[in-house]
């Protein structure tokens, strides 16, 4: 049966205004499982007011145990109903259940993590010149949040974004991918049973002229998006025009380092989950392998022996390794970044096409790609294809990789395989971006920032940086001199 899902707005669960809706389909099998509906303007402006009405009819008062409460109560009902969460995602996207399992049990992590901040965020008492005047620098919120995120995680990447802006006392309107939206959905009526006040969190679904008119509004504080760099852009611009601030987290095109002096075996499993897990489809993915000449034929060799038995199938199915491309123009897409790199001259050592085996014919399944001999001018290593097409790069110099890894418009990720500790420190030191692995890959904390540099984007979150981005600075100094003179002029 088809499910059918409402908007929630204000504390309410409502078809949109329009009556519209649109499909959600399984990249599994084409199956239409759920209808969503596509939010009017007026639900948008409905959603935005709501979170204003909360805000400032009390969330903002509310004191942070109170709120830790609740955040700690969400985080208690995502863990409870983390299986069923799961499902609902994979089917939505495509994403293997083994992997979203494991992200509902991170993302009731970061809930908790942030509930840990809510009571403690002090300002500063600051020394001024003037004795008999006290200067208080206060942490404020910043009001009504829009949040946007993409489809490939849309309870974590929510996550990363809401429980810091709840944390910090802010009220969201949240806009979830129009390929991926029930688990958000869903997500709220957790919302509501963990009892936060009506309008704290809204929900509006729909696709880019949903996230244009929530993003376009004056009534909006803040933006907080993830997404391609092509709508970073665009986000910027309305955040701009709005004189708003606003956090992007964006693509990657990540270098992934091998050096001939590192543990092999386990940069080859690095290397490997770096790109195919979450079927590439992950903004940190490892999508540049650059390997030390040495070793390189060697790693080529096992890369592509590897890679030849990972498991397709249901994502459904805890024993499936990689699921499907989330949906059909990111299918499409990745096919022809495969056969642009073919014609290029890269050469294919392992998959390259569609994936039909038995099983597999009614999904958006692609092999696992690996092209070896790649130039960094090739679109391949230039553009972020989002999918499981690696390209391996080799390099005869420390200076010639940290070279290649920087020659790229992207800044999120990178990671250094070696054990020679001052090669790994001159690398940390040498590379350009947001986050930094050595000897592992593709791994997270609720505690440690997140984001990236250049067309990446700006902005941190997770980690007490994350916490921050949600609040302003106001400045308070408060003369308690009693002199009829002006302590300010007396120094003067
Ligand atoms: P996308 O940019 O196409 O869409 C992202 C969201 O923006 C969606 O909700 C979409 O409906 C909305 N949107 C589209 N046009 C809009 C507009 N003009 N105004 C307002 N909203 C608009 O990205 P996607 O295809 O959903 O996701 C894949 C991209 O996300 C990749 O580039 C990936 O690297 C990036 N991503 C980044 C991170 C990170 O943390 N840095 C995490 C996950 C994904």
């Amino acid at each position: 049966m088809v499910k059918r899902y409402q908007i929630y707005v204000g504390g309410e669960w409502r078809d949109s205004a329009s009556g519209q809706t649109m499909p959600a389909v399984n990249p599994f099998n084409q199956e239409i499982w759920a209808q969503i509906p596509v939010a009017s303007t007026t639900d948008v402006a409905d959603a935005i007011a709501a979170a204003r009405r909360a805000f400032e009819g009390g969330w903002r008062q509310t004191s942070g145990l109170d709120r830790a409460r609740l955040m700690h109560r969400l985080a208690n009902l995502i863990d409870a109903n983390a299986d069923r969460l799961a499902l609902i995602e994979t089917t939505d996207n495509g994403k293997v259940i083994r992997e979203t399992r494991s992200q509902m049990g991170y993302a009731a992590r970061v809930y908790r993590f942030f509930a840990g901040y809510a009571d403690k965020i002090w300002g500063q008492v600051i020394p001024l010149d003037q004795p008999r005047v006290l200067d208080m620098a206060l942490r404020e919120p910043l009001g009504v949040i829009a949040a946007i995120t993409a489809w490939n995680s849309p309870i974590t990447l929510l996550a990363n974004k809401l429980a810091a802006a709840l944390a910090a006392g802010n009220c969201v309107v949240v806009k979830p991918s129009e390929h991926a939206s029930a688990s958000t959905l869903e997500f709220a009526k957790l919302i509501e049973q963990a009892g936060f006040p009506a309008g704290v969190f809204n929900v509006v679904t729909g696709a880019a002229e949903v996230g244009q008119a929530l993003c376009g509004s004056p009534g909006v504080d803040k933006i907080s998006f993830t997404g391609s760099a092509h709508v970073g852009r665009e986000i910027a611009a309305m955040a701009g025009r709005n004189l708003r601030p606003v956090t992007l987290e964006l693509g990657g095109k990540s270098p992934n380092i091998i050096f001939a002096d590192a543990d092999i075996e386990r940069a080859v499993v690095g290397a490997l989950a770096g790109i195919f897990g979450a079927t590439g489809q992950t903004c940190i993915a490892g999508s540049r392998l650059l390997v030390e000449r040495p070793v390189y034929e060697h790693v080529v060799a096992a890369l592509a022996e590897r890679a030849g038995k990972i498991v397709m199938g249901d994502p459904r199915d805890p024993a499936t390794e990689m699921g499907t491309a989330a949906n059909e123009p990111q299918f499409t897409r990745i096919l022809g970044f495969i056969d642009k790199a073919k014609a290029d001259g890269a050469r294919l050592v392992a998959g390259g096409a569609r994936a039909d085996g038995t099983g597999l014919a009614d999904g958006f399944f692609i092999q696992p790609t690996i092209f070896a001999d790649v130039h960094n001018d090739m679109a391949l290593a230039r553009e972020e294809i989002f999918g499981p097409v690696l390209g391996i790069i080799p390099f005869d110099s420390e200076e010639e990789a940290i070279a290649i890894a920087n020659d790229t418009a992207y800044g999120l990720a990178a990671g250094v395989w070696t054990q020679d500790i001052n090669r790994a420190m001159r690398m940390v030191h040498a590379l350009r971006c947001g986050v930094l692995w050595v000897n592992t890959y593709r791994a997270l904390a609720a505690q440690g920032p997140f984001g990236g540099v250049k067309d990446s984007g700006f902005g941190r979150e997770r980690g007490e940086q994350g916490l921050l981005e949600f609040t302003t600075t106001k400045n308070v100094m408060i003369d308690f001199s009693g002199d009829t003179r002006d302590p300010f002029a007396m120094k003067l």
